[in-house]
């Protein structure tokens, strides 16, 4: 149990220097109890560290004095530990602490997994692949560091250590970032908001700021949840999906119309930003314990909070569930879901970005026919849809129509609405006379005698596949000219 350190309790045994008997003493005795002699030397040697570590839970607290912080937080709640040192650390805590104190010294230990590295190897300093969280920390920052530990880690696993998350951590404060920056522009600063309420029924609340509270309340109390069950990863992940997709990606989209622009009704407006701005704090309340540094310095810019103000002392926020509302929830789940699909349907039609197209809907019933109709404006905003028509069946449409289905109906987009049937006929055009000139030089290059007869066979053969693939694409092209043509004559 010896060792040969500095740094350690020092063991209490003396050697008499006239007899070498050996005392155990708590204090140095002043007197050999053998022979009387006066000169006793301690040993040089230390307890082994964990022999000190061991006392931690209660040395620290000022033990064995009966301190006001050792009354005040010992026992304590919850221990963090790697499972490395389960044995070396942790019992020996619990028996030294029952031992000393009669207590237990903390009710939870929350035992996480250790840093690999890129490669799976556990991090050493003789090995050399371990990393320096200072300069990481000086290249990305503590909080980017922090998200990386905890993000898609689950109690006890191991996790290797893999920039790309530092990436992500630094990706998600620019995210933040620009939506406090965004937030911030469009708050008038001029506002009481500490003496305004979200009141529901108020008719300037929208459907997007019931379904924002409603998605956020949700969110705190899964967060909560998973806190509790030492489920770190989820918790954060939680968060971000929040964060980064409902209200960056999504309200904040939602209520641009509202703050700014030719007619700004003053009462929707004021909602929204009231909205807004309790979400952003309610959300950056959630993110601080994970990520403490950027959360802190963007709540205290936010108007009505003053200086001296702490996230870090206000209170956890709470499950509440005046807020849960399914109506809201299940409305713009199904116009954020029509977007989507809406969005990809242009995307990979290269539809420009400023035309605006017709939506005829086939939905499942009347509450979904409601849905999109009233949802209109929504779909106008997100997904440039000029106007919503219900249709009886799909027969009522055009044969040529795009589809696309989402839970409850069908929608479906007339082609010419998406495609400039002129502008499209000239570019196949294009393309099937360079492919007839791609065509005609391979076909050249077969007839010549020469070539055919005196190349290796697997060149010439390279050659007819070639031919063979442009003649195909060509096929395809006179067949899409054909039909655009059909469509322009219609
Ligand atoms: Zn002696």
């Amino acid at each position: 149990i010896s060792r040969q350190l500095w740094w350690g309790h020092r063991i209490p045994a003396y050697y008499c220097d006239n007899c070498e008997h050996i005392v155990v003493a708590k204090e140095k005795p002043t007197v050999c109890p053998e022979c009387g002699c006066t000169t006793l030397q301690q040993d040089p040697d230390t307890l082994d560290t964990w022999f000190s570590s061991a006392l931690w839970p209660f040395s620290t607290l000022g033990w064995p004095e009966e301190t006001a912080d050792l009354k005040f937080f010992y026992p304590t709640n919850t221990l963090v530990t790697g499972w490395d040192i389960i044995f070396f650390w942790v019992a020996r805590m619990i028996f030294s602490a029952l031992e000393q104190t009669g207590e237990v010294p903390f009710d939870h230990v929350f035992i996480h997994g250790i840093v690999l590295d890129e490669n799976g190897v556990k991090m050493s300093k003789s090995l050399g692949n371990g990393i320096d969280p200072l300069e990481v920390i000086e290249e990305y920052g503590a909080d980017a560091l922090r998200y990386a530990l905890v993000m898609d880690n689950a109690p006890g696993n191991n996790q290797r250590y893999k920039e790309d998350k530092l990436k992500n951590g630094s990706a998600l404060i620019n995210k933040v970032w620009n939506a406090f920056r965004f937030v911030m522009m469009n708050l008038d600063e001029s506002l009481d908001f500490n003496a305004l309420s979200f009141v529901k029924d108020d008719p300037a609340i929208a459907t997007e700021d019931c379904w924002i509270m409603s998605r956020y309340n949700q969110t705190v109390a899964e967060v909560t949840e998973n806190l509790e069950k030492f489920e770190l990863g989820i918790a954060l992940g939680k968060i971000i999906d929040f964060f980064w997709d409902d209200f960056c990606d999504w309200y904040i989209e939602m209520i641009k119309y509202r703050l700014y622009g030719d007619d700004v009704d003053e009462r929707s407006s004021v909602a929204a930003q009231y909205t807004a701005r309790s979400i952003l704090i309610g959300a950056l309340q959630l993110l601080h314990p994970f990520m403490p540094f950027f959360t802190t310095e963007i709540y205290n810019f936010l108007p009505g909070i003053k200086e001296n103000d702490e996230l870090m002392l206000t209170d956890w926020p709470t499950f509440d569930p005046e807020l849960a509302d399914k109506d809201s929830e299940k409305q713009i789940g199904i116009v954020m879901d029509a977007t989507r699909k809406i969005r990809a349907i242009r995307l990979e039609m290269n539809v420009p970005v400023k035309r605006k197209t017709p939506l005829y809907v086939l939905p499942d019933d009347q509450v979904i026919g409601e849905i999109f109709l009233s949802g209109a404006g929504y779909l106008d905003r997100l997904a440039n849809v000029s106007a919503v028509e219900l249709v009886q069946s799909a027969e009522a449409v055009d044969d040529n129509a795009v589809s696309g289905v989402v839970e409850g109906a069908e929608f479906f987009i007339p082609l010419e609405s998406l495609v400039d049937f002129e502008q499209e006929i000239k570019r196949l055009a294009k393309e099937r006379d360079k492919l007839e000139a791609d065509a005609k030089r391979f076909k050249g290059k077969l007839s010549n005698k020469n070539f055919v007869e005196k190349a290796p066979e697997h060149v010439v053969q390279a050659e007819r596949d070639r031919l063979a693939g442009v003649e195909d694409m060509l096929t395809k092209v006179i067949e899409q000219l054909e039909n655009m043509e059909k469509n322009l004559n219609k």
